[in-house]
C-alpha cells in the first residue's frame, strides 16, 4: 500500500468548475496543474501522482492545451486511455492508491465492489482558505437499482450519444421512431418502429437513424416497459428477470398452472427458495405518471393471501420491513424491494429505457425471459 500515492481522474479535474477559472464550463488543462500543485503542497514534494485521462479530452481542450496534453502523453507523464475510469479504478485497487475524482463511479460499482469499503481513499477537491484542499468525495454503497441505472445511462451515451440528464434527449427515449429512407436496411427490417435507439445529432439534438444516418420520424409515444429482477434473498443469486409493460397485470407464483411468471419452472436456479412461494403469490403491475420519458414509473403489488407471506423492504438496504396485507394494493418506492416467503427477492431493475417492448439481452449476462416465453408456463 502506497499511502500518499494517488491516481488522478484527469478529465474530471479539467472539467471541474470548482477549480480556477471558477464556474467556467469548458475543460482546462491548467486546472490539472493547480490540482497537482495542491496535492504536492499537502502530501509532500515527491508524492507520486499517476495521471489518466479519457482520450476524448484531447478533442475537447482548446488547441494550444491539446498540444500540451499530447506532448505530456508522448513524454509518458499522462496516460490517454479509451475510457479512463476502469483503468484508474483497477490501478487504485491493485496498488492501494488514492483516487482523486469527484465521480462516484456508479456505473462501475458492480465491476469494483471494493469501492464503498475503501471510501477514505476517494478524494474530491474544494476551495479552502489556503487554496485547493482535498476532502473525502463521499462514496458510499448504493442500491442495485442505482447501479443499473448508471450503467444504462453510460451505455446510452457511449452507444447513441443520448444523455438521459437532458430533457430533449429523454423525450427521444419516450417515443418510438421509424426511418423514412427507402434504401435503409433498418427501415426494411423494422418498418413500424426501430428496435434500436436513434443516434442523436450533436449539433441540434435531431434523432438520426443508427443504420443510414437519415433524420427519423416519430412513430408515437413508447409505452413504458421495466424489468423485474427476481433473486434468492440473502445470496442475491439471480433466478430470472422478466419485462413488465404498463397496462398489464402479471401474476407471480409457482407451478405450471400459473398464468404469469412461474418461479418453479424446471430450469430455474435456487429451487429451495422458490419452493416456499405460493402458486398464486402476488400480482404486479406498473404504475406511474404519464410523462413522456417514463420517469417515476413504480411497481404496484397486491399480495394474494400466500401461505408464507410477502414483506416490503424499503430502500434496498435500510429501513424496517413490513408485511403486506392480502388484497390491498401497495405502490413501491423507487428503491423498495419485496421479499416473498422470506426466501425470494423481487425488485425493479434500474434500467428504464428499452427500444420498444422487446427487452434486449443485458450485457452482464442474466437470464432474460421474453413475454411470449413466460406466458406459456409449461416449457414442454
Ligand atoms: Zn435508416
Amino acid at each position: 500500500m502506497n499511502a500518499s500515492g494517488a491516481v488522478v481522474d484527469v478529465s474530471n479535474v479539467c472539467w471541474s468548475e470548482r477549480i480556477a477559472p471558477l464556474g467556467e464550463r469548458s475543460p482546462r488543462l491548467g486546472r490539472l496543474d493547480l490540482l497537482c500543485e495542491a496535492w504536492r503542497r499537502s502530501r509532500g514534494e515527491r508524492a507520486p501522482l499517476t495521471l489518466i485521462a479519457d482520450g476524448s479530452l484531447r478533442y475537447q481542450l482548446p488547441r494550444p492545451e491539446r498540444r500540451r496534453l499530447e506532448a505530456m502523453a508522448h513524454a509518458g507523464e499522462i496516460r490517454l486511455a479509451p475510457t479512463a475510469d476502469p483503468e484508474l479504478l483497477s490501478l487504485a485497487r491493485d496498488q492501494g492508491l488514492y483516487v482523486v475524482s469527484r465521480d462516484q463511479f456508479l456505473d462501475l460499482r458492480r465491476a469494483h465492489p471494493w469501492i464503498p469499503s475503501a471510501a477514505a481513499r476517494f478524494l474530491a477537491w474544494q476551495q479552502g482558505p489556503n487554496g485547493l484542499e482535498f476532502v473525502p468525495s463521499g462514496v458510499r454503497d448504493v442500491t442495485e437499482q442505482r447501479k443499473s441505472r448508471a450503467e444504462e445511462a453510460k451505455e446510452l451515451i457511449r452507444g447513441s450519444g443520448i444523455d438521459v440528464r437532458q430533457t430533449a434527449h429523454r423525450e427521444v427515449l419516450g417515443l418510438d421512431w421509424r426511418c423514412p429512407s427507402r434504401s435503409c436496411l433498418h427501415a426494411m427490417l423494422w418498418p413500424e418502429r426501430l428496435l434500436l435507439w436513434p443516434d442523436i445529432a450533436r449539433r441540434d439534438g435531431t434523432a438520426l437513424c443508427p443504420g443510414c444516418g437519415s433524420p427519423l420520424e416519430a412513430a408515437g409515444p413508447r409505452p413504458p416497459v421495466r424489468v423485474v429482477v427476481v433473486s434468492e434473498d440473502g445470496t442475491d443469486g439471480e433466478i430470472l428477470r422478466f419485462p413488465l409493460a404498463s397496462e398489464e397485470s402479471v401474476l407471480v407464483g409457482r407451478g405450471s398452472s400459473t398464468h404469469g411468471v412461474n418461479l418453479a419452472a424446471d430450469d430455474l436456479p435456487h429451487p429451495a427458495a422458490t419452493r416456499r412461494v405460493s402458486r398464486s403469490h402476488l400480482l404486479l403491475r406498473l404504475v406511474g405518471p404519464a410523462t413522456v420519458d417514463h420517469r417515476g414509473t413504480r411497481l404496484a403489488v397486491t399480495e394474494l393471501g400466500s401461505t408464507n407471506g410477502t414483506v416490503l423492504r424499503p430502500s434496498g438496504m435500510r429501513g424496517r420491513t413490513r408485511p403486506l396485507v392480502p388484497g390491498e394494493e401497495t405502490v413501491l418506492g423507487p428503491d423498495d424491494e419485496l421479499v416473498l416467503a422470506d426466501a425470494v427477492r423481487l425488485r425493479l431493475s434500474g434500467r428504464e429505457h428499452f427500444p420498444g417492448d422487446r427487452v434486449l439481452p443485458d450485457p452482464s449476462g442474466p437470464v432474460l425471459v421474453e413475454k411470449t416465453e413466460f406466458e406459456s408456463d409449461d416449457p414442454s
